[in-house]
């Protein structure tokens, strides 16, 4: 089968083709495994985090990917469900201890890190991490759900948002333009603020239904009752403390942070930024129980996810322009 492989971590400033296309075998299920021929998968910024070391992969080479959609083509023992010919996606979490805190488990083993991912033709994951997926969208647009829509979705129920307050989102990307949809469906009566440096995702944000759009460091009209943050920057983090309510909270929904502006945290004035009962809360992974109602409520709500696609092949310049590019929507990668 094709794969697009990491062989050794390097920096995306040196080097613009990390992944290299390789011929590997097709990989066998396990007992409890299912085999996934994929069609689509989505690029996430954490795959640069992979690449940069950041949250790097314990063994190398690997297959990076973890918003993977395809058939199922081969059941390991023991495994009922779900059946041949299905439609499933995988996302970030490839296997854990299955309790309602899977995600902070050290048991947590992420698609695409710890184990082969879907930048491949095949596939294979534990069948219970495998999920059905609603006919209400293609393979291309159900990528994205598996990971910047059910992330999005947990860090928008962890802000603790009531329905009427404001939110915002810095940082407008593939998560966030889903996160701004739920809010509308979920606090229809709350309105969303968009922090972005990208003139066509600030356009994008207003299509979508923001009432306001601005740059990061631009004070909000007024002040905010909840913030996520999907920037890998610190500067975004300090300005949205400004931009906090009372008691409001900044959920920081990356996994990690880049290092190049960090001293912008020396402007952090306690004053100004954390006092009057502000909070900063990052979220952390994803259970599977996540990914399988946030894929409901994406189908319920019919969510449109923008997406671009390249083929497989492609993947260094897909990563190079969620580098350095504007972006509007998702990156999906779609197999030969
Ligand atoms: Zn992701």
């Amino acid at each position: 089968m094709k794969a697009m492989v990491l062989p050794e971590i390097v920096s995306l400033d040196e080097v613009d083709t990390p992944l290299q296309l390789v011929d590997l075998p097709i990989p066998e299920p396990k007992p409890d495994e299912v085999l996934i021929k994929v069609t689509a998968c989505g690029v996430c910024h954490t795959e640069l985090d992979e690449i940069e070391g950041r949250t790097a992969p314990p063994r190398l080479p690997i297959v990076l990917g973890h918003e993977a959609v395809g058939r199922i083509e081969k059941l390991g023992s023991g495994v009922t469900q779900p059946e041949i010919g299905q439609r499933v996606g995988v996302g970030w979490i490839y296997s854990s201890d299955g309790g309602p805190r899977e995600n902070l488990s050290p048991h947590f083993r992420a698609t695409g890190r710890d184990a082969n991912g879907g930048y491949a033709e095949y596939l294979t994951v534990r069948a219970r991490y495998s999920h059905p997926i609603p006919d209400a969208f293609t393979d291309e647009q159900a990528a994205p759900l598996l990971c910047a829509g059910s992330i999005g979705y947990r860090a928008l129920r962890l802000t603790n948002l009531a329905d009427g307050e404001r939110l915002g989102l810095t940082g407008f990307g593939g998560s966030a333009h889903l996160v701004l949809q739920l809010a509308h469906h979920l606090y229809p009566a709350s309105s969303v603020y968009v922090f972005a440096r990208d003139q066509r995702a600030r356009a994008f944000a207003r299509e979508l239904g923001a009432v306001w759009v601005g740059d990061t460091v631009e004070p909000a009209p007024e002040l905010l009752h909840a913030i996520i943050d999907t920037t890998p920057a610190w500067k975004p983090v300090v300005e949205a403390m400004h931009n906090l309510h009372p008691g409001g909270r900044l959920v920081v929904n990356a996994i990690r942070k880049e290092d190049a502006d960090k001293d912008y945290l020396l402007n952090l004035n306690y004053h100004e930024h954390l006092w009057m009962e502000k909070e900063i809360k990052s979220v952390a992974n994803i259970t599977r129980q996540d990914i399988a109602d946030f894929l409901l409520l994406a189908a319920e709500m019919r969510i449109t996810p923008e997406i671009e696609t390249y083929p497989l092949e492609d993947a260094n310049r897909a990563l190079m322009e969620l580098k350095h590019g504007s972006i509007k929507g998702a990156k999906v990668l779609v197999m030969p």
